[in-house]
């Protein structure tokens, strides 16, 4: 598994993490105990998917040790004014001591209270209670707020990003910044992306599946990405990209397929605090 350089203190990220979004808590220790046998060692979760009890479970009784593992979670858009606290409840559903990233979820542009929210994370990665701390959802314009406001710059925002939507312009920004992309639904959640015919002819070129196909280009584009199943032979399937190179032409194949498609919600109006 490759790593990639997180921030200034040296912080390791596994290139492919575990999504575990909409993994009910009592099913999410066996899927992460699942990814880890296969080699996984990067969990993506947050407050808001209900399952860090799950995930922590997993985490202690895996037999790998802890610093071996790299652990996501992300302060919910409730808490922007109450981040130390919800923090702390993270903490003490995972089991743990420390996370290795932090990141705000959605930046809630209404509610307005980021900023605030980012100090208090500021604040939790210098007594070291978390690793690294970045954001998700942001758009430059959050960013650019951080940045002119705040001390420390994220490590990484975590976006949607998949062949059908791939933030170009966002993605510089970050790498202007010397800040990280790491892809949420990096699989366009398995919909016709997988069945495109692109993907397919690229497939039959490397003897590889679509899916593998597609997280091995947010790999060679330097992104993280964290796919999500709960299937066990697509658990290792996913994992199993390091294996093969997509050639200049096949990079480019991808990237023309963008259709500017967005799954998710819009971070700019996605002003949800339930
Ligand atoms: P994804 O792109 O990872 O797609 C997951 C779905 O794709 C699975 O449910 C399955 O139906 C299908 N799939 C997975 N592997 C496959 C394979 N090998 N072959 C065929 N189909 C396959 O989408 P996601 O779950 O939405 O995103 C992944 C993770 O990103 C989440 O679990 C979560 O951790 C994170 N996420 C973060 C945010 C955020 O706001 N920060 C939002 C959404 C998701």
């Amino acid at each position: 598994m490759n790593s990639l350089m997180l921030n200034m203190d040296g912080v390791q990220i596994p290139q492919l993490g575990f999504g575990v979004w909409q993994v009910p808590d009592d099913e999410a220790e066996q899927a992460v105990q699942t990814a880890f046998q296969a080699g996984y060692r990067h969990v993506d979760t947050a407050q808001a998917y209900g399952n860090e009890a799950g995930v922590g479970r997993a985490v202690r009784d895996s037999g790998v040790p802890r610093r071996k593992l790299f652990i996501t979670t992300k302060l919910w858009n409730a808490d922007h004014d109450q981040a130390e606290r919800a923090f702390e409840g993270s903490l003490s559903r995972l089991g743990l001591d420390y996370v290795d990233l932090y990141l705000i979820h959605w930046p809630v542009p209404e509610q307005d209270k980021y900023v605030e929210a980012w100090r208090a994370l500021e604040r939790i990665y210098r007594d070291g209670r978390a690793k690294a701390i970045g954001v998700s959802n942001f758009t430059v314009q959050h960013l650019t707020r951080l940045l002119d406001e705040t001390d420390i710059a994220p490590s990484l925002n975590q976006i949607e990003l998949h062949p059908y939507f791939q933030q170009r312009q966002l993605r510089d920004f970050h790498e202007a910044n010397g800040i990280l992309t790491e892809a949420w639904s990096p699989l366009g959640q398995g919909r016709e992306l997988l069945d495109d015919p692109a993907l397919a002819v690229l497939a039959g070129k490397h003897g590889k599946t679509p899916a593998q196909i597609v997280l091995r280009w947010h790999v060679q584009l330097g992104h993280v990405a964290i796919p999500k199943s709960v299937t066990p032979s697509r658990i290792k399937e996913n994992v199993q990209v390091f294996d093969f190179t997509l050639d200049v032409e096949d990079m480019a194949a991808i990237g023309a397929m963008n259709r500017r498609l967005r799954i998710g919600p819009d971070p700019d109006t996605f002003n949800f605090l339930g």
